[in-house]
C-alpha cells in the first residue's frame, strides 16, 4: 500500500451534502476516523449561493471538506430540468472549492459520476477517456458539471497548489438510494420490484430490457471507505476511478436480487425498455495500484440493503 500523504486525525471535516446517500455514508465512515465531522444543513448555507457557502465555511474552518453535494437524479429527471442540473452543480461546486481556496482548506475530496466519460468509452473505461468523445446526451447536463468539478479541482492544484483531488465512482448503491420506478437506476428498481412481487405473491416480476447488458455496482459504505483512503494517500492531479472492477449481466443482477429477498418467481424481460449501453465497467487498476481493493461482494451489500429498507420502508415512499 502506499504510504499516507495526509493525515485525517484531530482534524475538521465538512462532509458537504450529508443528507445524500454518499455524503450519509461518508459521515459513517468518518466516525472511525479520529476527526470532527462538520455538516451544514440547507438553512445554514443554500449550496448554490456563493456569499452563504462563504460565510459558512469562514465561520466553520474546515481543515479537509469531502464535497458530495450535488442535485442528482435519473435520465428522466436529466431530460425534464437541464438547466437545473447544469447550472445548480455548477454553482455548488464553483462556490466549495474556491472558498476551501480563499479558506486554506488543506484536502478537499470531489466526487465524480460515471456518465462523466464518452458514451463509447473504451472498456473498461480508464481515467483518460475523459473527454475524449461525445457524452451520452439524456445525461449530459449533469455530466458536464461533475466534468467542471473535476477540473477546477485539477485548476486549483495547478494555479495555487491545492491539494484538491477527485475520485470517480461507478454505479453505486445501498441505504437511502432512490426508489422511486420512474427515475431510479436498475439496482433499487429491481430490490423493490422483488420486494413487492414477493409480498404480493406475484408470479413473475418485470425486468426491463434484454437483460444482456453488463453493469459494475459498488455499496456506497466502500465508496465512503476508498474515499477516505485517497484522501489519506492519494494526492494528485488525475481523477480516480473507485469501483468493484467486476461485472454481471443485468439477468444475473435480477436472479441475485430474487435470492436475497426470497421471491421465487419467474423473471419476465421487457424487451420494449431500452437496454442503454451494453457494458458499462471502470478500470481500476489506478486505485488498486495505490492499495484500496476492500470492495465487498454483492450478495452481502445486497443483502444489508434490502435489511435496510426493511428496517425503514418509507424510503418506498419517497
Ligand atoms: P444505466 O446504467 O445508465 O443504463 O441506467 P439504469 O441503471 O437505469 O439501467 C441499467 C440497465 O438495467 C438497463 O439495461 C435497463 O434497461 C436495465 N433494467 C432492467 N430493469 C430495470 C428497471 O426496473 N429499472 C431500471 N432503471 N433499469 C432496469
Amino acid at each position: 500500500m502506499s504510504d499516507p500523504v495526509f493525515c485525517l486525525e484531530g482534524k475538521s471535516v465538512w462532509v458537504a451534502g450529508h443528507r445524500g446517500m454518499v455524503g450519509s455514508a461518508l459521515v459513517r465512515r468518518l466516525q472511525s476516523e479520529n476527526c470532527t465531522v462538520q455538516t451544514a444543513d440547507r438553512k445554514d448555507a443554500d449550496l448554490t449561493r456563493q456569499e452563504e457557502v462563504e460565510t459558512w465555511m469562514n465561520a466553520n474552518r474546515p481543515q479537509v471538506v469531502f464535497l458530495a453535494a450535488a442535485k442528482v437524479g435519473g435520465i428522466q429527471a436529466n431530460n425534464s430540468y437541464p438547466a437545473q442540473f447544469l447550472y445548480e452543480n455548477l454553482m455548488i461546486e464553483a462556490n466549495i472549492i474556491h472558498a476551501a481556496f480563499l479558506t486554506g482548506v488543506e484536502k478537499l475530496v470531489f466526487l465524480g459520476s460515471t456518465c462523466i466519460y464518452p458514451k463509447l468509452a473504451p472498456q473498461p473505461i480508464p481515467e483518460e477517456a475523459l473527454l475524449t468523445g461525445p457524452l451520452e446526451p439524456t445525461n449530459e447536463w449533469y455530466a458536464v458539471a461533475k466534468i467542471a468539478g473535476i477540473k477546477l479541482c485539477q485548476a486549483y492544484r495547478l494555479q495555487h497548489g491545492c491539494d484538491f483531488i477527485a475520485a470517480q465512482p461507478t454505479n453505486l448503491y445501498g441505504p437511502g438510494d432512490n426508489y422511486d420506478l420512474e427515475t431510479s437506476h436498475v439496482l433499487p428498481a429491481l430490490l423493490r420490484k422483488a420486494h413487492e412481487a414477493k409480498v404480493s405473491g406475484a408470479e413473475t416480476m418485470t425486468v426491463w430490457g434484454t437483460g444482456n447488458p453488463l453493469r459494475e455496482f459498488l455499496h456506497v459504505d466502500d465508496l465512503a471507505d476508498a474515499a477516505v483512503f485517497l484522501a489519506k494517500h492519494y494526492s494528485g492531479e488525475s481523477h480516480i476511478n473507485v469501483g468493484s472492477g467486476e461485472e454481471l449481466s443485468i439477468r444475473e443482477l435480477a436472479e441475485t436480487i430474487c435470492k436475497v429477498v426470497g421471491f421465487e418467481g419467474t423473471l419476465k424481460f421487457d424487451a420494449s425498455k431500452p437496454d442503454g449501453t451494453p457494458r458499462k465497467l471502470s478500470d481500476v487498476s489506478r486505485l488498486r495500484e495505490l492499495g484500496w481493493n476492500r470492495a465487498g461482494d454483492l450478495t452481502s451489500g445486497l443483502q444489508s440493503t434490502y435489511a435496510d429498507l426493511l428496517a425503514d420502508p418509507g424510503q418506498l415512499a419517497k
